[in-house]
């Protein structure tokens, strides 16, 4: 296979890069039409820069890297793979934030969503508009970057409703897994926010997909890995946009009032009781370092030496952290109704922190943490990452086999430890994006940065945290599933298994799509 892709790949190369005569026996005749052929690149940096992600783990080579300049031209590529006699492997590569290979096609073609990013800025890539079915919305294709969607959507007045932490993902990316962040409670995730999506699928048919229409596809995308097909448009829910957030932190030294707090603050009965939260998340502080990691820096540095004093005493801080949007119309209220949410938490008395920032300095928080890493080379390191979902049920269990033994004997953990709930009837489960089996569940993420000696230190650590989970009957599932056996990712799959690789046979036959996630390759 390897040798007559290559084989096809330097014909096209030398044939058209070099302007010798075609040897269009090897092409179908569309290819050429569509003049794709010329958007192959097996530069050395093309193939670097595409064998790498935020990661920095894995590494694949694929043979060659496309940047297409239209959803036809994506379509051209897969259909030209899936009719060859020995079809190669294709991957949509997006901003390259998965940390296990994912986005790589080794010895295949990667597809540069970035290049169709750029030829699209600022024409046709994100349209918003207004129906008297949907109410807002905004097509935005699958290579833009969800700051691009906050952007273009608040010249409107509007944003959308669900988010990931961080904003410089693409919506492929963030679709192909689902998308979470402190919104996900109450929205669901990003994948349940939206209405209809444009795929490409791995038999290079070009397909509209909604509930209503092609829905067995439509269903497959949402959280599928990229196993189904290249997204190549979104059509994303949107509502119209606050102006300002009241954002509070909490601290806590018990984990039980910690989550007890946190699961009566989601509850659907208090949602239902018309004031509630825009959103709540978690996280642990286990040492100095992490008052102040790239996911925010919030505290005031006057209160460090006393915060700093509680993690000594206790080992551990849990930090409830919420949101509340208000504009002008709301401005008059939002702290009357802040305090009815937060009245009776049992945080520790006199640790409570607000800050009052713009809608978009709030969804961009991270930013500044990134650029203040990348300037000390600090964001291009090993990132061994680990997150779960753990059912509610055994949340107790977790933190006392996880975070009070593993996490604290091995005292290695660097950078963000995330923990927070969500309600799975906010999710749908008919989408391939695999959940606990319990009304609530949590979300733990080890958002590790290591160095480029000690990453398996990490992945030790992630082990024996699995382990533990396996032993305990903790009954956790993965998000953005790492695995490497055919046998884990049909456990992890459960129940839906079957109708994921019925849906493979179905849209991609001929197992094209998406290779890194080795469920059906096993590079
Ligand atoms: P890539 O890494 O480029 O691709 C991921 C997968 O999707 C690959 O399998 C790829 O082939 C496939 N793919 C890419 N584009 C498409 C497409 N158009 N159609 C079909 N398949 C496609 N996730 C959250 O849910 N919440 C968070 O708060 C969050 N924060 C993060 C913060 C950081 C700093 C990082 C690095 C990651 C974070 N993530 C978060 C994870 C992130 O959502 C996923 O890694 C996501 O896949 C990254 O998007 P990407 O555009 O970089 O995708």
């Amino acid at each position: 296979h390897l040798i007559m892709m290559i084989f096809i790949i330097s014909r096209l190369m030398s044939t058209i890069g070099n302007s010798k005569p075609l040897n269009t026996f090897l092409l179908p005749p569309k290819l050429l039409d569509h003049d794709v052929a010329n958007k192959l690149s097996t530069y050395q940096d093309a193939i670097e820069s595409a064998s790498t992600d935020y990661g920095n783990i894995v590494k694949q080579n694929p043979v060659a890297v496309f940047s297409p300049s239209s959803k036809e031209d994506i379509a051209t590529l897969i259909k030209f793979a899936y009719n060859c006699s020995a079809p190669f492997s294709i991957a949509a590569k997006g901003h390259g934030h998965s940390v296990r290979g994912q986005a790589m096609a080794k010895n295949g073609v990667v597809v540069d969503m970035m290049s169709l990013r750029e030829q699209r800025k600022g024409s046709d890539g994100i349209i918003v508009s207004w129906n008297q079915y949907l109410g807002f919305y905004a097509d935005v294709g699958g290579e833009q970057l969800w700051i691009d969607v906050l952007h273009a959507t608040l010249e409107h007045g509007l944003a959308p409703v669900s988010w990931t932490d961080y904003l410089y993902l693409t919506i492929g990316g963030t679709l192909s897994n689902a998308g979470i962040s402190g919104q996900t409670f109450r929205y669901g995730p990003q994948i349940n926010n939206v209405y209809e999506v444009d795929v490409v699928t791995g038999k290079g048919e070009l397909v509209t997909c909604s509930p209503h229409n092609n829905s067995e596809l439509f269903y497959a995308v949402l959280g599928g890995l990229g196993q189904f097909g290249i997204i190549t448009r979104a059509r994303v829910a949107l509502e119209l946009a606050p102006k300002r957030v009241k954002w509070v932190r909490m601290l806590y030294s018990d984990f039980s009032a910690f989550s007890r707090d946190q699961e009566r603050l989601i509850s659907i009965n208090g949602m239902k009781a018309n004031i509630t939260l825009d959103y709540l998340e978690g996280s642990l502080l286990l040492n100095h370092g992490s008052l102040n990691n790239w996911r925010s820096s919030f505290f005031p540095q006057s209160d460090f030496s006393r915060i700093i004093s509680q993690i000594i005493k206790h080992g551990i801080i849990y930090c409830l952290e919420v949101a509340k949007n208000y504009d002008d119309r709301t401005h008059s209220t939002v702290d009357k109704e802040l305090q009815v949410l937060l009245k009776g938490l049992s945080h520790i008395p006199g640790f409570m922190f607000e800050k009052d920032v713009s809608f978009v300095k709030f969804l961009d928080r991270v930013r500044s943490g990134e650029k203040k890493l990348q300037s000390q080379g600090l964001w291009e390191v090993p990132h061994p990452w680990l997150n779960l979902f753990v059912p509610k049920s055994r949340i107790i269990d977790f933190d006392s086999g996880v975070f009070k033994d593993i996490v604290l004997k091995r005292n290695i953990t660097t950078g963000p430890v995330l923990v927070y709930p969500m309600n799975h009837e906010k999710w749908n489960d008919r989408m391939s994006a695999v959940i606990p089996d319990e009304d609530t569940f949590y979300t733990i993420g080890f958002l590790h940065s290591s160095g480029f000696n000690d990453w398996e230190a990490y992945d030790d650590q992630n082990k024996e945290i699995l382990t533990f989970c396996d032993k305990a009957g903790i009954n956790v599932k993965q998000y953005l599933p790492h695995y490497t056996t055919k046998e884990d990712w049909i456990n992890h799959f459960g129940s839906k298994w079957e109708t994921f690789r019925q849906r493979k046979d179905r849209f991609d036959p001929k197992r094209i799509l998406s290779p890194g996630q080795r469920i059906f390759n096993s590079i």
